[in-house]
């Protein structure tokens, strides 16, 4: 590996990973993976990758192995507060994906009525960090328990009272008795980088590379959308667009009362938002993808 490229972690294997290499891809970036997978080089722009256990990821940018990389906030915020390299590595930005809840959950015969439920309990979990300050914050006192996996079943095991765990669905808490009671942290993938200057010539890589992610996120939810209105309505239509700012007005053709209306919505359009649309006297109305943008 060379010193003149930037190094940047993602994870090897899970819930990660398919994200991650999708953001590499949408920003026109393609790795080559050496023959031990974990390492890959981009030929597009001169950086390197290592994949990794995610668990490892904040520490291999801590201690210069990597430059930046790509990680849930669960794991780099539990990082930081357990860790000693404080302040190592900073959060650059939020990238849309790998969204999930840090809850607390507790069993179902429990009437949950406020945190103060958990003084003096012990919680079992893997975010020993974010569970107690979380507590903190709502001036409990309680005991996390420390385990790495299967947090779920530690009620039923008397090992702990409730639990604070990863929770998508809430499936797995149900089929062990639990119930989610309130979210302690939200968490969603992050980009993650040295807290140290980079040297030129991997700035100005590390600087193209954000562009093309920022290009990725702005243009993932955005449409363009097209329809006919009155010319009276155009206002209202602005205003109700998602996300839209000035939006071109075109004259149609053998039509003194009716316009086109074209505009990039930058944030979800949804089958509600165009029924609103319609009431406002819309026709022909198009929603169409946006592949890049760049401000
Ligand atoms: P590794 O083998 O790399 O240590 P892991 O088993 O610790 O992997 P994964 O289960 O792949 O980790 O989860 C990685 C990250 O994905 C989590 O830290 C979290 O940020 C995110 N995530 C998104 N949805 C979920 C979910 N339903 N359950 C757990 N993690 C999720
Ligand atoms: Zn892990």
């Amino acid at each position: 590996m060379s010193e003149q490229r930037l190094r940047i972690a993602i994870q090897k294997s899970g819930r990660l990973s398919e994200g991650s290499l999708e953001l590499m891809k949408s920003c026109g970036l393609k790795i080559s993976r050496g023959k031990d997978k974990l390492y890959g080089r981009v030929q597009e722009l001169p950086i390197d990758v290592l994949l990794l256990r995610d668990d490892d990821i904040p520490s291999f940018v801590a201690d210069n192995a990597c430059d930046i990389g790509i990680v849930g906030e669960n794991v780099f915020e539990e990082d930081r507060l357990n860790g000693s390299r404080e302040n190592a590595a900073e959060a650059v930005m939020p990238l849309g994906f790998a969204r999930c809840k840090l809850m607390l959950a507790a069993p179902k015969e429990w009437v949950f009525d406020g945190a103060e439920m958990l003084e003096g309990k012990r919680i079992a979990t893997s975010y020993p960090g974010l569970t107690l300050k979380w507590l903190k914050a709502q001036n409990v006192c309680a005991k996390p328990v420390m385990m790495n996996g299967s947090v779920e079943v530690a009620p039923r095991l008397k090992i702990a009272d409730a639990v604070c765990d990863i929770v998508s669905t809430g499936a797995t808490l149900d089929a062990n008795g639990l119930k989610p009671v309130a979210t302690v942290f939200d968490s969603q993938a992050i980009l993650i980088r040295r807290n140290a200057p980079f040297s030129p010539e991997k700035q100005t890589v590390f600087e193209a590379l954000l562009k093309r992610i920022n290009g990725v996120i702005t243009s993932r939810d955005a449409k363009y959308v097209m329809m006919n209105a009155p010319k009276s309505a155009v206002r209202a239509i602005t205003e109700y667009l998602p996300g839209a700012e000035a939006p071109t007005v075109l004259e149609l053709a053998g039509s003194s009362e009716k316009v086109a209306i074209h505009a990039v919505c930058r944030e979800s359009v949804f089958w509600d938002t165009l029924e609103d649309l319609k009431k406002l006297g819309a026709s022909a109305i198009l929603v169409l993808p946006i592949e890049k943008m760049m401000a």
